[in-house]
């Protein structure tokens, strides 16, 4: 009899169980889903603050960043510089703080809109349908800052403690050329006392399934030629005019940019592995109260490139090309850099850093990345310029690096949008990354603190 009477309470103890197990499993998605939700909701709110160049509402947004630390315990401060552009930086103390640190960077300011191209206002931060979040900044970079403080949300939650310390920098100006921002920041006494050990900064939206990772950039030559001749009337045709002699020199331009671009075309190289030439002005011509004259050949004419060179192209040739086929003397050319800059650190060696196993930051990237669900493509360097150069420059290892797969890229662009799912994924990513980073005990370390003792 009591043996029967247990098993008619069988099928009873099975349901009680999974009512439980249900119960507690819709009580888990429901705080996934606010907790997504929070997620989504502080990363729209960032990016309402305009902090479009040349207007940023610096103190809204480091206003905002402070407020966010406060609830992750971190410790803040906010440092000028520049007066009247802050760096906010936060400090996620480590169990062994001689160890060198972990730099996240991130810039505050984005770049202008002509909001009358974009289907949503760019500062309203609107979710589609789709699941698109559009706003100017959604890629460059706000994203990525507010990653770095949702993983460490995660991560504190789930009762992680770094042994490295890491720090978060959300720099100004970037989107100007840093002067305001990373690059007194790189070189002052507060960055020299963080001890950081590794730069992490921003990368590229990849229209593929894989993440893209650089190692290094091409350094900005900015190029003013100018070409001079006997004027004349329109009618006449004579040797070495002004425009002729420019002319000669934009067909030897555009070939050698073409030939550059074919490269890239074919597969054969990267964007960031070509010298790229862009004619950017073009100033030439007599003036009249109508246009131009159009009777008259003038004696000058001008014009300007933006040549971006990689780190290891060899800046010897490509200036003997520019004084022997671009601005030639021999025609009547000179020619004059509005900036040049050679990519070099404070040891005069290439700015670039190692992306190979010898690296071990850039094999945890690669372990963290894959452990996280996500692949990475070989590395590259960033065609443009980016703040972490000037971490480069003080002889540190950068890596710039934007967790968004499957995404066009839009930076600077209209219409920029990243979706939430993407968001969500490069927050898990972050969250193994800085796990790999934070743990990370290097052998040499080690060595050196046994030394000390
Ligand atoms: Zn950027």
């Amino acid at each position: 009899m009591k043996g029967r009477a247990r098993e008619s309470h069988r099928p009873l103890i099975f349901f009680a169980v999974l009512l439980a197990l249900l119960s507690s499993f819709e009580a888990l998605t429901v705080e996934l889903d606010e907790e997504r939700s929070s997620e989504i909701s502080r990363f729209q709110q960032y990016l309402q603050i305009n902090t479009s160049q040349p207007n940023p509402n610096y103190q809204e947004a480091a206003d905002f960043i402070l407020s966010l630390a406060k609830t992750l315990n971190l410790e803040s401060e906010k440092v000028d510089f520049v007066s009247g552009k802050p760096v906010v930086l936060l400090k996620w103390p480590g169990k062994n703080p001689t160890l060198p640190s972990i730099l996240l960077n991130s810039h505050t300011d984005v770049v202008t809109t002509e909001d009358h191209k974009w289907i949503h206002p760019p500062f309203l931060a609107h979710i589609n349908s789709e699941g698109n979040i559009f706003a100017r900044g959604s890629q460059d970079m706000k994203c990525v800052g507010m990653q770095y403080l949702e993983a460490i949300r995660r991560l504190k939650k789930a009762g992680f403690e770094p042994t490295r310390t890491v720090y978060l920098s959300f720099v100004p100006d970037e989107e100007i050329g840093g002067h305001g921002g990373a690059e007194p920041f790189s070189q002052s006494d507060t960055f020299k006392k963080m001890n950081v050990g590794i730069v992490l900064d921003e990368g590229l939206a990849s229209p593929d399934e894989n993440y893209r990772a650089f190692y290094g950039e091409r350094s900005p030559w900015w190029l003013a030629i100018k070409a001079f001749g006997s004027p004349g009337h329109g009618a006449r045709l004579y040797d070495n005019t002004a425009m002729e002699n420019l002319l000669k020199s934009l067909e030897s331009i555009r070939r050698f940019r073409a030939a550059q671009f074919d490269t890239v075309k074919s597969g054969a190289k990267e964007e960031g592995e070509v010298i790229s030439v862009n004619m950017v002005f073009l100033k030439a011509g007599t003036p009249s109260p109508s246009g131009f004259v159009m009777n008259v050949q003038p004696s000058q004419a001008e014009a300007g490139f933006d040549i971006r060179v990689p780190p290891n192209a060899l800046h010897d040739l490509l200036e003997q090309k520019i004084m022997e086929e671009w601005a030639p003397s021999s025609r009547n050319m000179t020619f004059e850099f509005k900036q040049k800059n050679f990519g070099r650190d404070v040891f005069g060696k290439p700015a670039v850093t190692v992306a190979d196993n010898s690296n071990p930051w850039w094999t945890l990237l690669e372990e963290a990345v894959k452990k996280a669900g996500g692949k990475l493509r070989k590395p590259e360097i960033f065609p443009a310029s980016t703040d972490a150069r000037y971490f480069r420059e003080q002889g540190l290892p950068a890596i710039g690096f934007s967790p968004m797969a499957n995404t066009p890229i839009l930076l600077h662009d209209h219409n920029e949008f990243l979706n939430q799912e993407e968001y969500l994924k490069g927050i898990t990513v972050y969250e193994s990354i800085i796990e790999a980073y934070a743990s990370f005990v290097d052998s040499t370390a080690i060595d050196a603190s046994k030394d000390e003792l």
